[in-house]
């Protein structure tokens, strides 16, 4: 007897699956053949690989075994099957860091938690749901030995060697006593239907019904055994567009998502012609869980000829495209392909090249409300995109969008474009921590005044690495308005005069200042503030926040310009100021609130404090 204890998440989740989660309990059904399927799809690409198993006269098929009399449903597949230590490894632990991330997401909602089980690759557990005593009887391809793994659900399970002659999983489940509704065809046969009609192998059911022979007083109604296939058993991306509808393709999603919503988009296309493949892919409304996860899973399953090859080569799409979800099949590829045979490999990277074109004018193409929802799941991945995938630049342009200093919600470069100066053909932008200090910034001042549209960009990490690469679009040029001269109508003269004015007072403060700032200088682009601060983008270090922050680093502090308003009251009376300790202290409260303002953190906040202390009295 080898008894042993379920890992603590597995006992957390069975807990929860055998007492919380009652809706949508039919889904186990899904998950046990979605399994089954991935199994055989193993065997089936051993068989192709691997000459122990060349000459086997076999074909992948799953078999539902419906007992009413043992309250009981069976369901078995002569896949690839699992050793003892599988058997440890995958039904009694679990690798992945998907559980804790599926208790830790859990909403208490039971049909939104119901939806999250295929997500997180929990899907054997979700039997638990409806059943007590679990055993699971399988012989690993290539081994000798069987074993059975037997469970009641609670916190341990036990694995006996057995015997069984081919390989393959037998799945035995004892419903509970109220779960009784598993035990018709119909009820079966529907459940199949719904989720795993595409499964492309045959999906079988055996029962028993009520079969009358004779008439009158003859006759006699006795159970006979039959069988029958309950799914179409065709891959579908192979099937004729024209032959499938909506709902096909909905529910072909949904296989493949574990879940029970509708795509944003899919997209099915047969490539003809020089090379042949099939792809068919959707984009979810919702973005899978760990797509911002380092150890993301690749949704993207390969075929050759509608064989299954593999669904872990993370390298099928570009890696900003991994929300999408969906099937590549290829006939040009050998179908006894290796895994290894698949790095650099020419046909691939043409599939790939095709695919990603194929997905990006789609996500062109959205409109409205999938527009939107599109922007506020996938945007960053967008701009990853443009700093990774330097082909389809001009496609990302397209679909990329920001905030914007004029308008409401996100605006598109055409949008902007389209309603800004075409004589000057710059595009204006700004980066920031958040769009409140964005839209606060006194450096906006001019270009609000002037009506001039600022594109506001929020996520600084990643937005101080992409702007500057982005650099045209089409013949218009980006402009980060903390690197230029501000809009206004003042000659280059009147500036220069207005500089010349106010120079003792600039060179007293860069006195008081010192090394912290760059320059201090005069400034039209303000005109309720003060002061503003401006990076030094001539500085070697500039744009480089994302690296240093890669490395682990906190950049060296790059210097400022403070620059001042010579129209605002308190420029003009510091200018005429006499007590040199009070004007000290404006000099740095002055430096430090323009830092404040673009979101950056005054050097010494107790000495700010102090200051600010200090002038205040005097003020009063
Ligand atoms: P997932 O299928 O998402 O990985 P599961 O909990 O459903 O999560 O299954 C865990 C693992 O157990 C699978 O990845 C697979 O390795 C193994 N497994 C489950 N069912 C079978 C089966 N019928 N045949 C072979 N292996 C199986």
């Amino acid at each position: 007897m080898a008894k042993h204890q379920f890992q603590t998440e597995i006992g957390q989740l069975l807990k929860l699956m055998t007492h919380s989660l009652y809706s949508n309990k039919e889904i186990f059904i899904r998950e046990l053949i979605s399994n089954s399927s991935d199994a055989i799809d193993k065997f089936n690409y051993m068989k192709l690989t691997d000459d122990t198993f060349k000459d086997s006269n076999w074909s992948g098929q799953v078999n539902i075994n419906i007992d009413e009399e043992d309250n009981s449903l069976t369901i078995a597949d002569n896949g690839v099957g699992m050793n003892e230590e599988d058997l440890m490894n995958n039904l009694g632990t679990i690798a992945k860091s998907g559980t804790k991330a599926f208790v830790e997401n859990l909403t208490g909602d039971a049909k939104k938690d119901s939806n999250l089980i295929g997500q997180f690759g929990v899907g054997f557990y979700s039997v638990f749901m409806v059943s007590e005593d679990v055993q699971v009887i399988t012989k690993k391809a290539g081994e000798d030995q069987a074993y059975k793994f037997s469970t009641d659900g609670t916190g341990e399970f036990e694995i006996v060697p057995v015997t069984k002659e081919e390989h393959g999983t037998v799945m035995y489940i004892k419903l509970k006593e109220e779960e009784k509704e598993f035990l018709t065809k119909a009820r079966v046969e529907t459940v199949v239907k719904k989720y795993s009609n595409h499964i492309a192998y045959p999906i079988m059911m055996h029962f028993k019904e009520d079969e009358t022979t004779g008439e009158g007083e003859e006759a006699v109604t006795k159970k006979v055994r039959k069988s029958e296939q309950a799914n179409a058993a065709t891959a579908l991306w192979s099937v004729p567009k024209a032959e499938l509808k909506k709902e096909d393709y909905v529910e072909f999603y949904q296989s493949l998502s574990h879940g029970d919503d509708e795509p944003l988009k899919y997209l099915h296309n047969k490539v003809e012609g020089g090379q042949e493949f099939t792809t068919l892919f959707y984009i979810p409304k919702i973005a899978p869980m760990d797509m911002n996860r380092a150890d993301y899973t690749s949704n993207i399953k390969l075929y050759v000829k509608r064989v299954f090859i593999t669904d872990d080569d993370k390298e099928l799409l570009p890696t900003y495209l991994r929300f999408v979800i969906g099937v590549i099949d290829s006939e040009d590829l050998p179908l006894n392909v290796s895994r290894e045979i698949l790095q650099d490999n020419k046909i691939l990277a043409n599939i790939k090249q095709n695919a990603t074109k194929k997905i990006l004018q789609a996500i062109k193409k959205l409109k409205g409300e999938d527009a939107d929802t599109f922007t506020a799941q996938y945007n960053n991945l967008i701009k990853e995109g443009i700093y990774t995938d330097y082909i389809n630049k001009d496609l990302l342009l397209d679909i990329v969008k920001y905030k914007s200093s004029t308008e409401e919600g996100m605006v598109s470069f055409a949008d902007y474009t389209s309603r800004a100066d075409s004589e000057k053909k710059e595009i204006y932008y700004m980066v920031g921590e958040s769009e409140q200090v964005l839209r606060n910034s006194p450096l906006l001042e001019a270009y609000n005044k002037a009506n001039i549209e600022v594109l506001l960009m929020d996520n600084k990490n990643e937005d101080t690495i992409v702007a500057p690469m982005i650099g045209e679009y089409g013949e218009w040029t980006l402009k980060d308005i903390t690197a230029i001269d501000a809009p206004d109508s003042k000659t280059d003269e009147e500036k220069e005069e207005i500089s010349k004015e106010f120079k003792a007072l600039t060179d007293k403060i860069k006195e008081v200042l010192g090394e912290t700032v760059k320059e201090v200088r005069t400034t039209s682009r303000l005109t309720s503030s003060p002061s503003c601060v401006v990076k030094d983008n001539s500085s070697p270090l500039a744009g480089m926040e994302e690296m240093f922050a890669q490395m682990g680093k906190t950049m060296p502090e790059t210097p400022l310009y403070l620059e001042l308003n010579p129209e605002h009251a308190m420029i003009k009376k510091l200018d005429k100021l006499e007590n040199d300790d009070i004007f000290a202290d404006m000099a740095w409260i002055l430096f430090d609130s323009a830092k404040l303002s673009e979101g950056l953190e005054p050097k010494d906040k107790a000495a700010f404090a102090a200051r600010i202390a200090r002038v205040a009295t005097e003020a009063l």
